[in-house]
């Protein structure tokens, strides 16, 4: 049963049911027909007799020859005898002799291998009487209801045929994506490409929706695989490069360095390579915490205003360029917020400004509420992003061609990580920019 096909089982589930639906209904049917017959056919002998004999009991009746009467009525053969024989009219030749006169008893006899009722009356209507014997054939009259039932039968079979035909022709057609799905998934697997679909177009019915999603979801796991590829060989770029370069300045010191000052040149320049990958390595953790949500965000009241105004004069301290830090900020705007985490916003925000600004430009941050929203904004007059990257920039590991050309320690993680924490306050993120120009990044973060 296991090696038949599922359209197979199908088809023949409903085929076995209509059959046997069929076989009783029509069995039930003939067996309620055949009684009602039976019952029918008892009463026309015995009223037919009944009739023939009251009618020859009639006093001025006798003088009718008797031959007049009518002795057949609806299929109930009628014979009068007298004491030595049948007088009128005729019966099945040789039931009188096989069965005796009886009167006013009905009797289903075999006759000839046919069936018979017979029923017998007596009149007596002088010292001699006469009887009056009705037979009608049982196995005729059901003759008509058997060949009905035997039709019926036939043509019940033909319409099962053709339901069943009909149905395994439409469970066909309807499974043929089942087994397009089946096929794709074995594709799949074989060949580790994810970038077949089944591709059956759209439908209302249960097994497109089912091949549509099926699709859906080869797309998203495409995805998904192929931003695993491109982190991780990101990753690995990302790495490469200090790594060679300690390497190679390795090299060159043990070779080529006797002087003290040259050493500790390269011991400074295998450090700054050794830092950017301790910075790379720390982000990457982050990242990986963030997939896998292992950040537990704690929120708490938080005095944004204070908080941002003690960033903004951490930067001004540390960044070494020769750029005006302008503040215009909001006093007592308090939000409920992850502390360490809003301050990693702002700081990368803050600092990429600083970092793609030009010496002595200017950089502008503002605070400030409006309707249940902080907006804070950090504008620079800065190198500026082009339209066509900017919908990359917030892309892990992504960093505009001159970003990347710079000697700095960045890896183009920031904004990747800004925009994950936006997400998780239900903030907004919004970039202005036009490249040689400056930028601005806007961050609405809703109070409640
Ligand atoms: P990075 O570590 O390279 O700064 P980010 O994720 O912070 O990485 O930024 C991604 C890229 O977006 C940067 O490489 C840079 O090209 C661009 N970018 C970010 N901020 C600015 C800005 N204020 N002005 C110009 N370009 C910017």
């Amino acid at each position: 049963m296991r090696k038949i096909s599922l359209k197979l089982k199908i088809t023949l589930w409903y085929v076995g049911i209509l059959l046997l639906i069929s076989f009783f209904t029509l069995y039930g049917m003939t067996l309620i027909n055949r009684s009602v017959l039976v019952n029918e056919v008892e009463n026309r002998v015995i009223t037919s007799v009944n009739t023939i004999t009251q009618q020859l009991m009639i006093p001025n009746n006798s003088f009718r020859r008797i031959e007049e009467y009518s002795l057949y009525d609806n299929g109930v053969q009628m014979a009068v005898y007298n004491k030595d024989a049948v007088i009128a009219g005729r019966i099945p030749y040789g039931i009188t002799d096989a069965y005796p006169l009886y009167h006013d008893y009905l009797r289903l006899v075999q006759f000839k291998n046919k069936e018979y009722y017979i029923y017998d009356k007596v009149i007596k209507i002088s010292t001699d009487p006469y009887w009056v014997r009705g037979v009608i054939c049982l196995t005729d009259e059901l003759g008509v209801l058997n060949l009905v039932s035997q039709y019926s039968f036939v043509l019940i079979l033909i319409f099962i045929f053709l339901a069943g035909l009909g149905g395994y022709i439409i469970i066909f057609r309807a499974l043929k994506p089942v087994n397009t799905i089946r096929m794709t998934a074995e594709e799949i697997s074989e060949s580790s490409d994810l970038s077949r679909r089944i591709d059956i177009g759209y439908g209302d019915d249960e097994i497109c929706t089912l091949a549509n999603t099926f699709d859906t979801m080869l797309s998203k796991l495409e995805y998904s695989f192929n931003k695993e590829k491109q982190f991780t060989s990101d990753v690995s770029h990302e790495l490469r490069t200090p790594i060679s370069v300690i390497l190679t300045e390795c090299e060159y010191g043990e070779e080529c360095i006797n002087d003290v000052s040259e050493l500790k040149d390269t011991l400074k320049s295998i450090k700054k390579q050794c830092n950017k990958m301790s910075k790379l390595v720390s982000e990457l953790l982050i990242i990986s915490r963030m997939d896998n949500n292992r950040i537990k965000l704690n929120f708490e009241n938080t005095d944004i205003s204070e908080l941002l105004t003690f960033i903004c004069e951490e930067q001004t301290e540390i960044q070494t360029k020769n750029i005006k830090l302008v503040t215009k900020l909001e006093h007592n705007l308090f939000c409920d917020v992850d502390r360490s985490l809003i301050t990693r916003l702002f700081i990368n925000l803050i600092s990429n400004a600083y970092q793609y600004s030009l010496e002595g430009s200017e950089i502008e941050v503002q605070l400030y509420k409006k309707g249940s929203t902080l907006i804070f904004s950090v504008k620079d007059n800065g190198i500026g992003i082009s339209e066509e990257n900017l919908p990359k920039i917030w892309d892990r590991f992504y960093q505009v061609d001159s970003a990347r050309l710079n000697e700095s320690s960045n890896s183009g993680l920031g904004l990747s990580m800004v925009k994950w924490i936006s997400e998780r306050h239900n903030g907004v993120l919004k970039v202005e920019s036009e490249l040689g120009v400056g930028s601005t990044f806007i961050f609405e973060l809703p109070i409640k």
